[in-house]
């Protein structure tokens, strides 16, 4: 769909459909180029397993109840985490935030995983009616699923490892979900010193957790409501410290969890989520791009996914008969291509 459509970059995924990306006589992106020009100030950010050792070391609480919260969403890429941080010795509690449209297959792989490991689980959730809210909220503002349900699964992630007194919540986003969403913004806008950068999110996600607004509203966010008690949580991203394919992630999960299944009705971006499709579909429609190319992108440039792998995700039909009924339900009045809701 994306090749027939629009350009795509040789060398990554985006296509000039997406805001700002021009290609030059090479068939390259503009974001290629950067890339090519800072890798060196770019790939800075990131650090060594090494690096995390030393930073469990550090904030390592004998009466903490345990040392990592991790936001377990039972996907790929945080089942590696957990499996990763058991190696590396860590107490964990992993928390899963059930958004109602979760797959009964994805909490078989939860409590699977979490047996396996002896890791302690912990499921939390809001009702269908406010979460459905989150989500048309979600899709007006930003023509995407993910941004209400990550505001409101990181809200309580940390209000449970405040209330808990855990020091470290991580998360398992991906090196190009971490740059897209955190890091890239400042480092084009010059700021390339580490401690700066990491000084700079830091304030950005006590706004985001103070921002009042309707989604704050709507799930009761109070993460920061104890600023002290905020500003004391680590908040870590497992892959800025750890540089990894995504075949690397599917041998171990293959090699420690056999039973680990990926759930049916989550489409092709997604191993946990049922209404994830429904983003991507509104996404397209309304901005004309997929909604996971900017970071996908990235994933291509850090060696996290081939190119081939990554157009092959972003081109998996989408159920448009399951997308409907969701948006029916939803109450949006979408008036999307194959079909008028
Ligand atoms: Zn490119």
């Amino acid at each position: 769909m994306i090749r027939e459509t629009a350009t795509v970059c040789e060398r990554c995924v985006l296509t000039t459909s997406v805001p700002g990306v021009s290609l030059d006589e090479e068939g390259v992106c503009n974001v290629c180029r950067e890339y090519e020009a800072n890798r060196s100030t770019y790939d800075a950010y990131f650090k060594t397993e090494d690096d995390l050792a030393a930073l469990f070391r550090r904030t390592h609480s004998p009466e903490a109840p345990y040392d990592v919260l991790l936001m377990y969403s039972g996907g790929k890429d945080s089942t590696y985490v957990l499996n990763r941080l058991v190696d590396m010795g860590q107490r964990i509690l992993a928390v899963t935030f059930d958004n109602d449209y979760v797959p009964k297959g994805c909490f078989d792989n939860i409590r699977g995983v979490c047996e396996d490991a002896g890791v302690d689980s912990l499921i939390l959730s809001l009702n269908r009616a406010t979460m459905d809210r989150v989500f048309a909220r979600s899709l007006e503002q930003d023509s995407q699923v993910c941004t209400g349900c990550f505001r409101a699964l990181t809200a309580r992630g940390t209000e449970v490892a405040i209330e808990k007194g855990i020091p470290i919540v991580m998360t398992g986003l991906s090196r190009g979900q971490i740059f897209d969403t955190k890091v890239h913004q400042l480092l084009a806008a010059g700021k390339t010193d580490i401690d700066e950068i990491d000084r700079w999110l830091r304030a950005f996600r006590r706004r985001y957790h103070e921002q009042k607004d309707e989604i704050a509203e709507l799930i009761n966010d109070r993460a920061a409501a104890d600023l002290a008690a905020f500003e004391r949580v680590h908040f870590i991203d497992f892959f800025r410290y750890c540089k990894v394919t995504k075949e690397d992630i599917v041998a171990l999960i293959k090699e420690r969890n056999p039973a680990w299944r990926k759930p049916e009705n989550v489409g092709g971006c997604s191993s946990n989520c049922m209404i994830n499709d429904v983003g991507i579909k509104v996404h397209q429609e309304t901005k004309g791009y997929h909604n996971y190319a900017v970071p996908a992108a990235w994933d291509v440039r850090f060696g996290h996914e081939t190119r081939e792998e990554v157009l092959e995700e972003l081109e998996t039909d989408l159920d448009e008969r399951r997308i409907h009924g969701i948006l029916t339900q939803l109450k949006i009045n979408y008036h999307v291509k194959d079909g008028a809701v």
